[in-house]
């Protein structure tokens, strides 16, 4: 499976902003953003150029690093969200948002994206009682997700529930149990990802 092995907390600067792909040292003045708030390299601290393109190049790039998926996998979404009805730009993110991975982190299942995954390929987890160890794994409405019996990731789980926040209406989690249903899709002003998918749409139909 590809994936992006790219320092995280040089896309945080890249990006300008805080996407919380490191679990809990996000939270600590370690932090790369904090510690630095510039772009990375050489010309990191140089007077950036804005353009049109570059806004929309830069939202798209922010939103594949905050989800941790990568260019072709990206493209795949946008097509499948462009041919479904409803709005472009929301039916990709709800898509993204609904990622397995991504799901493990919202119900605080996991402290990043990148441990969720490791967590999922390593068969830690059920949906509706069967193993899924896809991290891209579509939930739909009334799925099941579970702990398997005898993990031996109990305790990083656990651990990880200590760093949540709370946990969107859309899903319900058993933190004590480390089992979770989802309810529904999210509406857009439930996903809480720091991206203006508009852009995105902007940047791919031209
Ligand atoms: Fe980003 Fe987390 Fe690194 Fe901060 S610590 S720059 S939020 S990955």
């Amino acid at each position: 499976m590809a994936r992006d092995t790219g320092a995280q907390c040089k896309q945080c600067r890249r990006e300008g902003q805080k996407l919380f792909l490191k679990g809990e040292r996000c939270l600590t003045d370690k932090c790369g953003v904090e510690r630095r708030s510039y772009p990375p390299g050489e010309h990191g601290r140089g007077r950036q150029r804005q353009s049109e393109y570059r806004l929309q190049l830069r939202e798209k790039q922010k939103a594949k690093r905050y989800y941790g998926v990568l260019e072709k996998q990206f493209r795949n979404y946008y097509e499948k969200a462009s041919s479904q009805p409803g709005i472009t730009g929301e039916n990709l993110l709800r898509m993204l948002e609904t990622r397995f991975d991504n799901v493990l982190v919202r119900l605080g299942f996991a402290a990043s994206r990148r441990q969720a995954r490791q967590l999922i390929l390593h068969g830690h987890w059920t949906v509706n009682g069967r193993r899924v160890n896809i991290p891209s794994y579509q939930l739909r409405d009334g799925d099941v997700i579970a702990i398997r019996t005898n993990s031996g990731a109990t305790q990083v789980i656990r651990d990880a529930t200590e760093l949540t926040g709370q946990v969107p209406a859309w899903l319900q989690a058993d933190h004590d149990a480390l089992t979770a249903k989802v309810l529904r899709k999210p509406e857009r002003r439930e996903i809480a990802a720091p991206v203006q998918e508009q852009l995105i749409v902007e940047l791919y139909s031209k």
